[in-house]
């Protein structure tokens, strides 16, 4: 129960979720594109993105997009064409197929499946990483042995279990879509999130671990279809004297402006990860004797960029939410709380959290698309409750977990506050 006796004071500058962190060769390079009248979607910032970005993340090629949005289209209609051939055009590359995709995740990572004519199905999350479970992929090629196409998010700076996905994907012959847009700078075994699959995704988004304000990219070691996603990027021109069109074009470059943002941003990767990783180990050490639980990470083989820090309420430590579809309510309880208070009480002294990704099983948009468990076909439950743990993982987390004030200009005295509001809520 929330104890608002404890007087703290309000933040005077509001503490973020996470927001950007400029450093001033942003500026440089945006005035260079300026001076130069390269303000288009074509110039030296851009190559230079491209160049650094595939460089950082270990693959041959990436090519710079408007958004991590339509990198991910251009990547799942790419994955489309590959495995189910041509398509008449306008008819989507997924053509009704279902695709398997993360459910714990932003809502982008599955939106292109359906642009493209595809039928998302989702796999519910692990509890080591609330990434996609590759026990639950695995039964659902049982269930669905035709899919050819996966769509795997790395939820909040953290890396999946993306081995074995990998090798369940080779087994079935399918491919991947790597949705690394939370995760730039976190290592698998050593190796680069969204370098795994042929088709990898990352975010310049406003709030991700480096911004160009908006912005994405699409990465791959080929050529072919590194040249593909430009081509599509860029209204699907042929090497004609006119305009001449052979396939769909997409307006989705990357600006020579916001190029420049991200390339004064790129050098600053490790220090930002550095910061959210004191961040995370701050809020672990400072919530260590309350019954919650940091968002968990394999620490043996991953290192997770720490984007958002995030934790769950032990379950016997829940006080009673309900939450509907648009709003929430809870009855206090001493020694308890749930995460309607905490955010609640964050927001109180100006400070921001934020529901964890409501699954997408449960979204009304998605209410008719399967759901898989590691159980086989997965009971859905829309109005959520707890109510004894017969809730699936995904809608577990959701119940009683929250992502924690994260911006990296967070000062340790102001995240003591924050983790001193947190505290006060188990009172
Ligand atoms: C931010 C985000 C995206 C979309 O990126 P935009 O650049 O905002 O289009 C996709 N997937 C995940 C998991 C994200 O967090």
């Amino acid at each position: 129960m929330f104890n608002s006796d404890k007087n703290f004071r309000r933040f005077e500058n509001k503490i973020w979720l996470s927001s950007p962190t400029m450093h001033g060769d942003e500026l440089k390079y945006v005035t260079e594109a300026y001076e130069t009248n390269w303000m288009s979607t074509v110039g030296e910032n851009i190559n230079e993105v491209e160049r650094l970005i595939a460089g950082k993340v270990g693959v041959r090629y990436a090519v710079a997009l408007s958004a991590g949005t339509a990198s991910l289209h251009l990547a799942v209609k790419l994955a489309g064409e590959v495995m189910y051939g041509q398509h008449e055009i306008g008819k989507g590359a997924l053509r009704q197929q279902r695709i398997f995709c993360s459910d714990v995740t932003f809502g982008a990572t599955v939106n292109p499946v359906v642009y493209e004519g595809g039928i998302p199905v989702f796999i519910d999350s692990e509890r080591d990483t609330w990434n996609m479970d590759p026990v639950a992929l695995d039964k659902a090629f049982e269930v669905y042995p035709e899919v050819k196409v996966i769509v795997v998010a790395h939820l909040y700076g953290t890396p999946g279990k993306i081995d074995e996905i990998r090798s369940i994907a080779t087994a079935h012959g399918a491919v991947i879509v790597e949705d690394a847009a939370e995760s730039l700078g976190a290592t698998y075994k050593g190796k680069q999130t969204g370098s795994f699959s042929n088709y990898g995704c990352i975010s310049f988004n406003g709030n991700k671990i480096i911004t160009g304000s908006s912005g994405g990219m699409f990465l791959t070691d080929s050529k072919a279809d590194a040249e593909k996603v430009r081509k599509w990027s860029t209204q699907s021109r042929e090497a004609a004297p006119w305009y001449q069109h052979e396939e769909l074009g997409y307006n989705y470059r990357m600006s020579n402006v916001i190029a420049g943002v991200v390339r004064g941003q790129i050098p600053y990767l490790e220090e930002h990860v550095a910061q959210k990783k004191a961040i995370y180990m701050r809020y672990k050490e400072g919530l260590k004797d309350l019954p919650v639980q940091m968002n968990p990470y394999d620490e043996k083989n991953s290192e997770p960029n720490f984007w958002l820090s995030c934790m769950t309420i032990d379950k016997d430590a829940m006080c009673r939410q309900v939450r509907g579809e648009q709003e929430s309510l809870y009855i206090s309880e001493p020694g308890k709380s749930c995460p309607t208070e905490i955010l609640e009480a964050l927001a109180k002294y100006n400070a921001e959290g934020r529901p964890i990704w409501k699954p997408m099983h449960v979204q009304p948009i998605f209410r008719m698309n399967p759901f898989i468990t590691r159980e086989g076909n997965g009971r859905r439950k829309t109005t959520a409750h707890l109510d004894g743990g017969c809730v699936d993982v995904g809608m577990d987390i959701f119940q009683r977990g929250l992502c924690l004030p994260s911006d990296n200009k967070m000062t340790a005295a102001e995240q003591n506050q924050v983790i001193g509001i947190i505290r006060s809520c188990f009172m």
